[in-house]
């Protein structure tokens, strides 16, 4: 383990280091508290092991930093090593952060075992720090398609439309649905219609750029958010996919092959700031609105009038 060690003392620090060394830590050797937070903070080591008197910054204020640092994560197991081993200065050493205490000098088979526990601890907060994010990973995926769901890209379109108006730079986004895929799943099986879900998820990943996003919006919907792209870009992202899709084939559990389409809207901020991103996705839903109206597979953008006027427009892009 990666061990810092923060001791004024050149005899027991060597000591102290050598001993940590032949029992297999990796140890960095700090002379006061100033060199030893110096450390810390750039190499966040899990384990240190600290005097308590030193000049400059004391043992004690070394912990109450790392600890202010840190929080409750787990993240680093701090050990007080020290000659002041009174009860009061015990509680007083755990107050300010640590979370052990050996007394000097130390008898080399309880500092051992002290490490040990320290270790199994750290061990503990990583582990459930793993499967911490792994929970959040999974809350934010759809499962059927691995993409992003709905949840995910509303912190995507969030954070997006605070770069927009950060970089004043458009934002564009599509709104993909599935046609007549209720007809799908009734002809062909519910589990044909999965299968037509997993490739749109993977004819639109496949088409965007990096720096774009794909997520499923809803049930057979799709939500794609392309930073800097203007109506147009948009408007031909969209149309790629729409190609791409349309050109693929689809094999049903019973051997049956049939053709995919979606139908799909565009919309994208013209000047960046004056409109906010969840008013861009209903343009989008509203433009492929449109484009079932007019028959289905095909791309339809929101193009919003001047001022003044009382009514939006659509245009078909294809
Ligand atoms: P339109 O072209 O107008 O969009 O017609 P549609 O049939 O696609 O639209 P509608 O909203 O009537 O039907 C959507 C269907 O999608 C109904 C629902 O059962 C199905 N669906 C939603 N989620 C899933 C899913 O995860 N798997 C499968 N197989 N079907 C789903
Ligand atoms: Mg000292
Ligand atoms: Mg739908
Ligand atoms: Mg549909």
């Amino acid at each position: 383990m990666e061990i810092l060690i923060a001791e004024d003392d050149r005899i027991s620090r060597h000591t102290l280091k050598r001993i940590l060394e032949k029992w297999g830590h990796r140890v960095t050797a700090a002379e006061n508290g100033q060199q030893a937070w110096d450390f810390f903070l750039t190499h966040r080591p899990p384990m240190v092991i600290t005097d308590w008197e030193m000049p400059e910054i004391s043992g004690l204020d070394l912990c109450s930093r790392i600890k202010d640092e840190v929080g409750n994560s787990g993240d680093t197991y701090l050990i007080l090593l020290t000659a002041n081993d009174k009860p009061k200065h015990l509680a007083e050493g755990l107050f300010a952060g640590a979370d052990d205490y050996v007394k000097k000098p130390f008898n080399q088979q309880e500092l051992q075992a002290r490490i040990r526990s320290g270790e199994r601890i750290i061990q503990m907060a990583a582990a459930l720090r793993k499967a911490k994010e792994e929970m959040e990973r999974q809350a934010l995926t759809d499962s059927l398609t691995s993409l992003p769901n709905r949840r995910a890209m509303l912190e995507t379109l969030r954070s997006e439309e605070s770069r927009m108006l950060r970089e004043r730079r458009p934002v564009g986004v599509v709104m993909v649905d599935v046609d007549n895929f209720k007809n799908i799943n009734d002809t062909f099986g519910h589990q044909t219609g999965d299968k037509v879900l997993k490739l749109v998820a993977d004819c639109l990943a496949g088409t965007i750029r990096g720096g774009d996003h794909v997520g499923r919006w809803g049930g057979e919907e799709f939500l794609t958010i392309l930073p800097g792209a203007d109506l147009i870009q948009c408007a031909e992202i969209a149309e790629r996919c729409r190609a791409f899709l349309a050109n693929q084939r689809v094999r049903s559990e019973d051997g049956q092959v049939f053709h995919v389409t979606a139908s799909f809207g565009a919309a994208a901020t013209q000047g960046a700031g004056r409109l906010d991103i969840m008013t861009l996705v209903q343009h989008a839903d509203k433009a492929m609105y449109w484009s079932k109206a007019a028959g289905r597979n095909r791309v339809k953008i929101f193009v919003e009038r001047r001022q003044g006027s009382s009514k939006n427009s659509s245009r078909q892009s294809s």
